[in-house]
């Protein structure tokens, strides 16, 4: 069989603490249930920049970017779910629709995702002829890629696509983990710790969701300022006496607290804030192996709960209307949130840029 290969330009992360190259690789044709996306613009996320520095392992060469909007350039079979022309969000964990897990509600934590991820040959090689691994099986650091069907979203393609890709993974899970996972009411008292997209994020979602008071909580101040302007009604400098000081604030402790930051420490912050019977919801992803403390008499005598909320628990499909209504409402900020702009070939000094005490997103664009 003669596979055509389309050649397309990719950022290849091909060692460790290197930055990423710019090179030439060939993507496939999209099998059935897949489709071809012409990538339009893509956050650069800080789980990416884990992998870029090394502190998060994937086989490598590998093409990172997992916050993706594009159009569909081709599908793969002729009754495919979506059209050509269709701009779409792309989300990291595809789902099957029918385990246990999708049909009650839960398609982030879908039985057969690792399965819907295999396929019968490499979507991208290299020169050689080569395969070049994909993170999540997505790869949105390239011009092109193949994703299944059950992984787009379509999207209003009046949306800005550099405001439109923050939708697949930031916005997801700072949304997804106070409308979903917490269930963020008028009642509550909420701290976010970690103001950066996933954090300004829960903040916008918990203003939203009517919480009576919302704490942002970051060791910088001008990353505390910007989450003031996302809804935040107070600020605190993450210090050793962060809990004395909250308790001024909100006296006992805050009902729903979210981390996003990805360090045992600030997970174990989020539940040693709580008050009695709240609920920390852990959002940052952390090193395999980590391990988080909390102080037993809080957690068993105060009835206080931590959970995780893998990628929010989105319900993307359902989640983007209401995520397109809060936009236009002028409720849901998204080009904000965007605080540099970067060409494909400048992704390097966009991941630079995200060092910056005040950045929130760098976006790179086609
Ligand atoms: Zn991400
Ligand atoms: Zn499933």
């Amino acid at each position: 069989m003669t596979l055509t290969r389309t050649p397309i330009r990719a950022a290849v992360l091909t060692r460790a603490g290197s930055g990423l190259e710019i090179q030439d690789l060939h993507i496939d044709e999209p099998l059935p249930g897949e489709v071809r996306v012409r990538t339009l613009a893509a956050g650069l996320c800080h789980s990416d920049l884990h992998y870029i520095d090394g502190t998060l392992a994937i086989e490598l060469p590998a093409v990172l970017g997992h916050e993706v909007v594009g159009e569909i350039v081709a599908v793969g079979e002729a009754k495919a779910r979506h059209r050509i022309g269709e701009r779409v969000v792309i989300t990291i964990s595809p789902s099957c629709g029918l385990c246990s897990s999708c049909v009650a509600g839960r398609a982030t934590q879908c039985e057969r995702s690792g399965e819907l991820r295999q396929r019968e040959r490499p979507k991208l090689t290299d020169a050689r002829g080569a395969p070049v691994n994909l993170l999540g099986s997505i790869g949105g650091f390239a011009e092109e890629l193949i994703v299944r069907e059950s992984a787009v979203v379509p999207i209003d393609p009046a949306i800005p696509a550099r405001e439109a890709c923050l939708i697949g993974c930031c916005i997801a899970t700072g949304f997804g983990a106070v409308v979903h996972a917490a269930g963020v009411s008028p009642l509550d008292a909420v701290a976010v710790i970690g103001c950066g997209g996933v954090g300004v994020a829960a903040i916008q979602a918990a203003k939203i969701a009517g919480a009576r008071i919302i704490v942002a909580i970051d060791v910088h101040q001008a990353k505390l300022d910007r989450a003031r302007s996302f809804g935040a009604s107070h600020t605190l400098l993450s210090t050793d006496g962060l809990r004395d000081e909250l308790e001024l604030i909100c006296p006992g402790g805050v009902d729903k607290s979210f981390e996003a930051v990805g360090s045992p420490h600030t997970a174990a912050q989020a539940f040693e804030i709580l008050a009695r019977n709240g609920t920390a919801t852990i959002l940052g992803l952390e090193k395999p192996g980590s391990r988080i403390s909390v102080d037993a008499e809080l957690l068993i005598e105060g009835d206080r709960k931590i959970r995780g909320a893998y990628m929010g628990t989105n319900q993307l499909p359902r989640d983007i209307p209401a995520l397109i209504s809060h936009h236009r409402s002028g409720a849901l900020l998204l080009d904000r949130m965007v605080t540099s702009r970067w060409r494909f070939e400048e992704i390097n000094e966009g991941f630079e840029a995200m060092k910056q005490a005040d950045s929130i997103r760098a976006v790179i664009e086609w």
